[in-house]
């Protein structure tokens, strides 16, 4: 590991101002994420801040029906949140299908949103990628494909974002609360936080420099079923092939969005007005635009027959 300083940071504020005042600084949350990456040289932050004691570690009801989740609030303390079970299940479902026990114990929901890519190339340094060198090559187009992204990918990179939290808040149009270095508060939609790779797929999220996540917020209940079903190759423990975030209404109206497919949590509202219709005609709308390689091309029929479950299950009333 290279060497960095650390420091502690008190306010919100100050953290972000010495992000940006010193160079090759990041946060740090959780580190489940960072300290491997740092571990493997893949990340070399010259300096640590330490965010664990801004004091944003708290859940709360909003004004106007709605949620606000302090961004170092735990995956498992979100996850056991008697009002996050009750009005935002498929939230607290996607949480508990991530990682293990240990891990949500220590992740937060802002390092869940910014953890990066688990595609093995980015993580062997003898190889060529995009996203950890740029402009070196992407190893994972002639290479072995099965867990990569079929929607929004490009030349250059073919990777998937990995959060199964991230799914939901997408579905629930959460929105980012985040503070800048000049102290400026800015909220980001969650379906504009995540970038597409286009030609450009180390910069993976919309946040400045030093501008620190401080919270996410979740809008009023929409009731109905909720569902997150997530396939992968072992039954915990491992990321999503595909998963599906779903909210269904008893009129088959609802909402869905998909993981395991893309640089980004994927919600096409459009393809949502055919949900009554079936699985079918919806995933051949929200797949129309795949782009598969030899290895991933199955995530197709994964995707529709996952679809086909959720939607059997909420006629079944389950
Ligand atoms: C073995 C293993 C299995 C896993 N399985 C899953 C899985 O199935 N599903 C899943 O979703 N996840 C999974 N994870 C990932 C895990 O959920 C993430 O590592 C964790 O959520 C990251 O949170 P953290 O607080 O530890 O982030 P950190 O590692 O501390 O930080 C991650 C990134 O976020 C940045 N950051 C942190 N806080 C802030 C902030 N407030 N503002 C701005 N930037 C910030 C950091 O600078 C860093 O770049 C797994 C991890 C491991 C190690
Ligand atoms: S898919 Fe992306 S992360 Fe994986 S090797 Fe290619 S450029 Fe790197």
């Amino acid at each position: 590991m290279k060497p960095f300083s650390y420091e502690r940071a008190d306010t919100p504020g100050e953290a972000a101002a010495a992000a940006a005042r010193i160079p090759g600084a990041k946060f740090i949350a959780g580190g489940t994420n960072l300290l491997d990456l740092m571990k493997l040289e893949i990340e070399t932050p010259l300096h640590l801040i330490d965010v664990n004691g801004l004091g944003l570690d708290r859940i709360e009801a909003t004004d106007d029906g709605g949620m606000r989740i302090g961004a170092l609030v735990s995956n498992t303390d979100l996850a056991a949140d008697s009002r996050i079970r009750r009005d935002y299940a498929v939230l607290a479902r996607a949480l508990l299908a991530g990682a293990s026990g240990q891990l949500r114990n220590k992740a937060t929901t802002a390092g869940n949103l910014l953890q990066r890519t688990r595609c093995p190339y980015f993580y062997d340094t003898n190889l060529p990628c995009n996203k950890r060198q740029p402009g070196s090559g992407c190893a994972a187009r002639e290479g072995v494909s099965r867990q990569h992204a079929v929607l929004g990918s490009s030349d250059a990179c073919i990777a998937t974002h990995p959060s199964d939290m991230a799914i939901a808040m997408r579905l629930l149009d959460a929105r980012v609360e985040t503070v800048q270095p000049d102290g400026q508060v800015r909220h980001i939609p969650m379906t504009d936080l995540h970038r597409l790779p286009g030609d450009t797929p180390h910069i993976e999220h919309v946040l400045a420099p030093g501008e620190l996540i401080t919270a996410v917020t979740l809008p009023k209940p929409l009731g109905g079923q909720h569902f997150y079903y997530k396939v992968r190759d072992r039954a915990s423990y491992a990321f999503a092939l595909v998963s599906v975030a779903a909210v269904l209404q008893p009129d088959g109206n609802g909402r869905i969005a998909l993981g395991g497919v893309a640089h980004k949590p994927w919600r096409e509202e459009a393809a949502e007005a055919d949900l009554p219709r079936g699985a079918d005609i919806v995933a051949e709308r929200l797949l129309a635009d795949a782009r598969t390689t030899a290895h991933n091309a199955f995530k197709l029929t994964l995707v529709r027959r996952t679809l086909g479950a959720v939607l059997a299950q909420a006629r079944a009333g389950a």
